[in-house]
């Protein structure tokens, strides 16, 4: 036996030892019933060609390898980011190990959320009793402050009623009567976990908004509430934004804020709760100056609602990069009438200068980006700043004005002349479209490696879920500090392939 108590091997190393890969081969040979070698390199040959990639983009009946997940995720990840707050999913068990794990692989952190665990018979009956037992439990059990109730496609396809199902379960004493329960409709079948996150957030602000106003409305306030959205480095976003404000003296809100439930410290303590906003907060948000959304996608719904309270409201689309900093911080001196200081002009000016010194290596690097609406167009206007050229933008969870709002970017600077945007396809559209029309460079998830490894183009890891590298989350890809980090890693990765592809220029000095 290759592994023993005193020789063990990480499966790496192990699954190359001679008793696997004879066992790997046998099982091919008997179980699989496949084609020739021969006849797969072949049909694989053909699937990179231009043919195959119209055949390809014909598709209609099926999804591969989608760069998005479903709307509950994003509901969690939004209940995570309030004050002692336990994700509660009324569904089944498996959706919500999915969630847990999805989230836990990206941040490294404990996952705290329940489920309701429907089963068959929940999906005949409904799932009241499971509302009933289940809130009463997590009340008991977990001692939260809030629990925010969303479904999965189980719950949604029966039609359960999460405010009667609630308000029986209060009238039942699962938890007292004024114990906050917001909740979520997130059909999984529709929208995405950026849909998901915005379902929530709206439903934790009209909890306390609209069925508490008596209790909380007041004068407007010099506060701003900043939404967030569904980010995979909001541990660090959301602190970098946080010391901007503090450097202008602005007074603000997160409505979710997730920065230290996904970073809790390793010092002998386990913490179900950590960080996130305050209630009374989010109870005070409500007579806010103004609400700024950084995620057009993830706040459509809840930028509406504020609205209907008489809060003016700002949009952004991931505001990456010089301008999109700029036009941040901007929006923000405006709103509350503080200047942005010398010192963050300072930060502007030395990621200028960052940017200059690299210019000759990004210009004319041709890109491919995926991922959430928002990330692909805040990661192309700094890619169309640093001289960079996109050719394929791509977000499964994209929709029609997405693809209005990206050409208009794309119109704007002569670098986004010869890209094409594709809302609603996957990551094999994006394998066509990088055989067909090669790139310099990808970026996107994690998921992006197995068209790394297909294709030969390097990936660059920036946006969620990034599984098989650590730390990304804790270094900021917003701010002029982030954008300076954005920026390195996008070097690092051309300076890597250059070095590897040539003995002649093998320069120590870029
Ligand atoms: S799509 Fe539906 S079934 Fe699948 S994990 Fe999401 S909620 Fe569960």
């Amino acid at each position: 036996m290759p592994q023993s108590a005193e020789k063990t091997k990480d499966h790496v190393s192990l699954f190359q030892e001679p008793e696997y890969t004879e066992m790997f081969a046998a099982k091919k040979a008997q179980f699989e019933c496949r084609p020739t070698d021969e006849a797969v390199a072949a049909q694989a040959e053909y699937t990179k060609t231009w043919e195959y990639r119209e055949k390809n983009f014909a598709r209609e009946k099926a999804v591969i390898n989608p760069a998005k997940a479903c709307q509950p995720l994003g509901a969690v990840f939004a209940a995570q980011g309030f004050e002692e707050t336990m994700p509660y999913v009324h569904g089944s068990q498996g959706c919500v190990a999915y969630f847990r794990s999805h989230l836990a692989r990206h941040f490294k952190e404990a996952v705290p959320c329940v489920s309701d665990s429907m089963t068959e018979d929940a999906a005949v009956f409904g799932g009241l009793t499971n509302i009933v037992d289940g809130l009463q439990n997590s009340y008991t059990l977990y001692k939260p402050k809030m629990i925010a109730v969303s479904t999965t496609c189980m719950a949604e396809v029966i039609g359960d009623d999460l405010s009667a199902f609630i308000a029986t379960a209060k009238e039942k004493e699962s938890v007292p009567a004024d114990f906050a329960v917001p909740f979520a409709h997130t059909p999984s079948f529709v929208g995405s976990h950026t849909t998901g996150y915005d379902n929530m957030i709206k439903g934790v602000l009209s909890y306390f908004w609209d069925r508490e106003s008596e209790k909380t409305r007041g004068k407007v306030t010099e506060k701003i509430n900043i939404i967030p959205g569904f980010d995979g480095y909001a541990v660090a976003n959301n602190r970098e934004l946080k010391r901007y404000l503090d450097t202008m003296g602005v007074e603000y809100t997160f409505i979710s804020d997730v920065s230290d439930i996904y970073d809790t410290p390793s010092d002998g303590t386990y913490r179900m709760y950590d960080g996130g906003t305050k209630l009374d907060d989010v109870r005070t948000a409500i007579d806010a100056k103004a609400t700024i959304a950084l995620q057009h996608d993830c706040s459509a719904k809840s930028l509406e609602y504020i609205e209907t309270k008489g809060q003016p409201t700002a949009n952004f689309r991931y505001p990456m990069g010089v301008s999109g900093t700029d036009a941040l911080l901007m929006k923000i001196s405006e709103l509350s009438g503080k200047p942005i200081p010398e010192s963050i002009e300072k930060e502007r000016g030395r990621l200028v200068d960052a940017m200059t010194d690299s210019q000759a290596y990004l210009h004319g690097k041709k890109v491919a980006v995926f991922g959430d609406p928002d990330f692909v167009y805040g990661m192309v206007s700094f890619l169309l700043e640093m001289g960079c050229e996109p050719l394929h933008c791509l977000s499964t969870n994209g929709g029609k004005e997405w693809v209005a709002a990206m050409e208009a970017l794309l119109a704007s600077s002569p670098f986004g002349a010869g890209c094409k945007v594709y809302a609603g396809k996957d990551l094999w559209h994006m394998r066509s479209l990088l055989f067909t029309e090669p790139t310099d460079l990808l970026i996107g998830s994690s998921y992006g490696k197995y068209l790394e490894k297909d294709t030969g183009i390097p990936l660059i890891r920036l946006t969620f879920p990034i599984f098989d590298r650590h730390h990304h989350h804790r270094f900021p890809t917003l701010g002029y500090q982030g954008a300076l980090r954005v920026l390195v890693e996008i070097l690092d990765r051309i300076f890597e392939v250059t070095d590897a592809s040539s003995d002649i220029s093998y320069d120590l000095t870029r």
